[in-house]
């Protein structure tokens, strides 16, 4: 089974990801978790620091350790792309029966701008989720569907992100 989580900066999308990895330990499941190397999160932590039963590795890790784990976990699949390891990830993903990912849906810089990752894998899923943010619309306070960065240079990580509706994307 293949699961794909989506949505903006503060939807919850590595809550999730926690919240489905402690129940599948909990079951016995041998759970495996990949994160992308130059991933560093601005506020909050990241899955790294927070699950701790769980192996936390590398894309690079994958190839060797497939054998030993029943499910794999994939954090922030975008940057993958942003990082220009999209082949790598996708090579990856096809190795496992069961995965959940999870990762932005579109660019920060153009919210029209859907990751190229998600046009490749979601014909693979077998359901995918799709989180609003809990932060509403800096704009207008509506529902915020969409992330949109603040600055017009060009970094992916550690930088500012503010939530916005349809609208106002
Ligand atoms: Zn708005």
């Amino acid at each position: 089974m293949k699961i794909g989580i989506t949505g903006p900066m503060w939807s919850g999308k590595t809550f999730q990801l926690i919240k489905t990895v402690n129940i599948l330990e909990k079951k016995g499941e041998k759970v495996l978790c990949v994160i992308p190397q130059k991933s560093k999160r601005e506020n909050g932590r990241g899955l790294e620091e927070i699950v701790i039963n769980t192996p936390v590795v590398f894309l690079k890790q994958v190839r060797d350790l497939k054998n030993f784990f029943d499910l794999v976990v994939f954090d922030e699949i975008h940057l993958y792309e942003v990082f220009g390891e999209l082949e790598k990830f996708l090579d990856c993903f096809g190795m496992f029966k069961n995965c959940i990912v999870s990762g932005l849906w579109n660019d920060s810089y153009d919210a029209y701008k859907v990751f190229k990752v998600w046009q490749e894998i979601v014909p693979f899923l077998d359901g995918f989720t799709c989180l609003k943010s809990r932060k509403p619309c800096v704009k207008c306070g509506g529902t915020a569907y969409f992330s949109k960065h603040t600055s017009i240079k060009k970094v992916c990580v550690g930088d500012h992100y503010v939530n916005v509706c349809r609208k106002h994307r």
